[in-house]
């Protein structure tokens, strides 16, 4: 069987499903598959095609001939373009992120091209599965990336300085989501000298926000049931997200850098800052809106731009892993392999019937047979 590594079309998206040192590990003779790669897959992300050669995959001589001999197509965003959809038949399976929630469209579109497609979002966040869980990872770059993103554009320096020349006070960061970005967030100011301060409506993250020398904001606040399905934050009423926004432009008035990272799995994002808000912060503070593809933590974010708003920047990066494509793709590619390894060892992968009691695979799996399998997408 041939696991195909396609270049990435997306604009902006310079990551790879499959890294060159990963290679002996998704394919060697016991598994008794073998790589195919598009040439130039992994150049935006530093990997050659001679890299890829070295570890044991197959060069092709171009994109068509690995649309039309992989039977399994390892991607970082599932292909959209219908020059790419055209060329793949039903007989394929597709494995790659998806935003199926967001874009549950599209998972109703490769369904009905009789595609087999597994949305690696969907992997349920239990133990078993964390070597597999790519919104982790990426969380994870995203988070850190912010964080410089934050540096490089305020106008005031992180760590305290004590010079001749006076004495500098630290800068006040605050991350406002204290999920996988935002404690990652969290580290990485501090590191860099920053008072760091996190919040978030689940009671768990309290410990995780101290246990990364954060102080943890509290709010005049209640919500006992803020924790869903799966760890995640529920959608709370409007009433709560008023006063909360409400509540939060005091902190953020105190603060230099704002992180927000705050989701809703399959909802828009909760909107935590408000105009009146960034009007109240010191000319030259700096907000990163993490959430920004999902319609943005404050008002003023517009995706992927930089803006300048009350003497504010305001920063909407969707895609920040890509930004950081070597290290981001490592990570991608080693949760892949390991999420392909799985399905090989359940004998689902390429195989006729996705007929399973393994959770992993039954809830990953997007579409198959011409139909929705997954239940939220189906819902959405
Ligand atoms: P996410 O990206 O869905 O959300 C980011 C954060 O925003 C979450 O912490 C959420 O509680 C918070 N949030 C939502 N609404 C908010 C609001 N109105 N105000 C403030 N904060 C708000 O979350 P994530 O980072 O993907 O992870 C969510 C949870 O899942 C975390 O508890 C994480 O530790 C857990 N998790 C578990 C596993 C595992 O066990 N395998 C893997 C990854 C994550």
């Amino acid at each position: 069987m041939k696991l195909g590594v396609l270049q990435e079309r997306r604009p902006g998206e310079t990551r790879v499903a499959l890294v060159p040192a990963q290679v002996p590990l998704a394919a060697n003779p016991k598994t008794g598959l073998e790589v195919l790669v598009e040439p130039g897959a992994g150049l935006h992300a530093g990997f050659s095609d001679a890299e890829y050669a070295e570890k044991g995959a197959t060069i092709a001589a171009d994109r068509a001939q690995v649309l039309a001999q992989a039977d399994v197509l390892l991607c970082v965003r599932l292909p959209e373009d219908s020059e790419t959809l055209v060329a793949l038949n039903g007989s394929k399976t597709l494995i790659g992120m998806a935003d199926p929630l967001g874009n549950p469209q599209l998972i109703a579109d490769l369904a009905g091209r009789g595609l087999r497609v597994f949305a690696l979002e969907l992997i349920p966040r239990i133990t078993r599965a964390q070597n597999m869980d790519v919104l982790s990872s990426m969380a994870t770059v995203s988070g850190y990336k912010a964080v410089l993103l934050a540096a490089n554009h305020l106008t005031r320096m992180f760590p305290m300085l004590m010079t001749a020349a006076g004495t500098i006070p630290p800068a006040k960061v605050l991350v406002l989501g204290a999920g996988v970005a935002g404690l990652q967030a969290l580290a990485t100011a501090r590191r860099l000298g920053a008072v760091t301060m996190g919040y978030d409506v689940r009671i768990a993250a309290r410990e995780q926000v101290e246990s990364l020398g954060a102080k943890f904001v509290e709010l005049d606040l209640k919500a006992d049931d803020a924790e869903g399905a799966g760890g995640y934050a529920k959608q709370l009423d409007q009433s709560f997200y008023d006063r909360q926004r409400q509540l939060l432009g005091r902190v953020i008035a105190e603060c230099d850098v704002v992180i927000s990272t705050a989701a809703v799995p399959g909802s828009k994002s909760p909107l935590l800052i408000d105009e009146a808000a960034v009007q109240g912060m010191k000319s030259g503070s700096v907000i990163v809106d993490l959430a920004a593809e999902r319609g943005g933590n404050c008002a003023l974010t517009i995706p992927d731009r930089t803006i300048q708003a009350h003497s504010i920047t305001i920063l909407g990066p969707t895609n920040l892993p890509a930004s950081v494509p070597t290290h981001a793709s490592q990570l991608y590619s080693r949760n892949l392999v390991n999420f392909i390894t799985h399905l090989s060892k359940l004998g689902l992968l390429g195989g006729n019937s996705t007929e399973t009691d393994d959770q992993i695979a039954r809830e990953t799996l997007a579409c198959d047979r011409g139909e929705v399998q997954s239940v939220p997408v189906r819902h959405k």
